[in-house]
């Protein structure tokens, strides 16, 4: 039986519900009058207090999907641009992927790193080897970094990752610093995911790669991750364990993108009803070229226009989720589908291990790599672009670091208070960029935005104060300040 607040894999991901699900979206997708009411229930709505939005039912979501009108296409993507720009306004979070090693245990039949891949050489990082991956990584300016590693008991432990990030808080060179860590690693144990909340790590990160039960199980043939109840019941674990924020996410190309969509949907729901808070981020990559793999041989792969709704309708169905989208997409991608919803992206980044250091920023080693990365700008470039588009790209990792979490995070979005808490946050964030890393063109650029946007702060006492740190920023070598 479908049940939202079961703690059973299969019962809050029900396969006779997606199915029911897609039959029902199929039958209405031509409904012009529920179309409308789903449109009009998803709507931001201006409250006393600030601007709320209802979000919509995987079946309402679904049903949106569904419909291939052009017209109503066109009031989808509308709709999704109205509430990212409620929510999340121009700022796009830039962050960048840090590998640890390759090293795994399992048969990803997707994956490069997978056990049977004789044609990788396998990697792992020393700490001495982090240091120079994070000083590479400051020097280019990031602040917030996301860890990937393979799935390995024997070289991966769990102490090996919370050493790891322990290396990565600890350096602080010329004026950089790692301040939020988010961690991409296979699914563990409660009492793993509370060693992770002690190490401060900021979202927990886990693709569920499909919500197909009999295709996952086949695409994940052998080793711990085969077991689909185990990977999918893991943010239960991890939320258990004290972790507020997850981030959820599919690999499109996989399974058949409607299903993926529901199943996201409800995995989404059922946080919400057992924990009271939905998904961080929802990730949404796509399979891409790799050592022995060829993406090809996935027939579900989904073209651009697609791939540009599910991201527009997964804005209307969870309006406060942050997405995030990778490098694994292109430019004109990525340029495409940013303001329908997309809150945070990686710029610069190296999908092999040991990437960053040794290496100058338009030199990439392909060796160790785990897939083929599209958008290959330096992050100067990136964030150029980002302002060239009307975006402000920010380094801000203040909620987290706040304690504005989980609920409390979704509590700001909220009473509309984004405007006088992550706006200045981001504009501060992006100053110590431009002051520290970018190229003459960039902070010529970003000094214009910042000295246009400060306008948009909407208490005098906030844009005043934010004023003044940016001086500080500026003529006193001052850094970290937040709202
Ligand atoms: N070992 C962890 C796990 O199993 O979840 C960390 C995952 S891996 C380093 C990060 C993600 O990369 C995977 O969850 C998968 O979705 C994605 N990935 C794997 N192979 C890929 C490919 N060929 N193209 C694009 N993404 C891929």
């Amino acid at each position: 039986m479908y049940r939202k607040d079961s703690m059973k894999a299969e019962e809050f991901i029900h396969h006779e519900e997606i199915l029911e699900t897609l039959s029902y979206a199929e039958q209405n997708k031509n409904n012009k009058e529920l179309i409308q009411k789903i449109l009009r229930k998803a709507a931001p709505q201006k409250t006393e207090t600030g601007i709320e939005c209802s979000g919509l039912s995987h079946r309402e979501a679904s049903v949106l999907l569904a419909c291939e009108d052009p017209d109503i296409t066109e009031e989808i993507f509308h709709l999704a641009k109205e509430i990212k720009e409620a929510f999340y306004g121009d700022r796009i979070v830039m962050f960048a992927p840090l590998y640890l090693s390759n090293y795994c245990v399992n048969q990803c039949v997707y994956c490069p790193y997978h056990l049977k891949n004789k044609e990788i050489p396998r990697k792992k990082l020393t700490q001495e080897e982090i240091r120079q991956e994070v000083i590479a990584l400051q020097d280019m300016g990031h602040k917030r970094l996301a860890i990937e590693c393979g799935e390995d008991p024997v070289n991966n432990p769990i102490d090996y990752i919370l050493e790891c990030i322990h290396t990565i808080y600890s350096i602080k060179h010329k004026n950089g610093a790692i301040r939020r860590v988010n961690v991409n690693i296979a699914a563990t144990t409660v009492e793993n995911y509370q060693k992770l909340k002690e190490a401060e790590i900021g979202t927990y990160i886990l693709f569920q790669e499909t919500y197909h039960k009999e295709s996952y199980e086949r695409l994940h043939p052998a080793g711990p991750k085969h077991d689909y109840a185990y990977h999918t019941e893991a943010m239960d674990r991890a939320m258990e364990g004290g972790i507020d924020d997850v981030g959820l996410g599919v690999l499109f190309g996989l399974e058949l993108y409607k299903y993926e969509f529901a199943g996201l949907l409800m995995h989404a729901e059922h946080l919400e009803a057992v924990h009271g808070v939905g998904p961080h981020t929802i990730s949404i990559p796509r399979v891409k070229k790799a050592s022995d793999i060829d993406p090809s041989v996935f027939d579900n792969g989904i073209d651009d226009d697609t791939f540009a709704k599910i991201i527009a309708c997964i804005r209307i169905a969870v309006p406060y989720t942050g997405m995030i989208i990778s490098t694994r997409e292109s430019e004109a991608c990525r340029n495409k589908v940013l303001g329908l919803g997309i809150s945070q992206i990686s710029g610069a980044s190296r999908t092999s291990v040991g990437g960053y250091a040794g290496y100058s920023e338009t030199e990439r080693p392909h060796d160790t790599e785990q897939f083929d990365v599209s958008d290959q700008r330096t992050l100067d470039e990136v964030v150029h672009w980002l302002m060239e588009s009307g975006y402000i790209p920010s380094f801000c990792t203040a909620c987290y670091r706040e304690g504005r979490t989980g609920d409390r995070f979704m509590s700001l979005c909220k009473v509309g208070q984004i405007q006088n808490c992550c706006h200045p946050n981001a504009l501060i964030t992006l100053q110590e960029y431009l002051t520290d890393y970018a190229s003459p063109q960039t902070q010529k650029l970003g000094e214009e935005l910042i000295l246009k946007e400060l306008q948009n702060i909407p208490s005098p006492g906030r844009r005043q104060k934010t004023l003044q740190y940016l001086e500080q920023i500026k003529h006193e070598g001052q850094r970290d300040f937040r709202f």
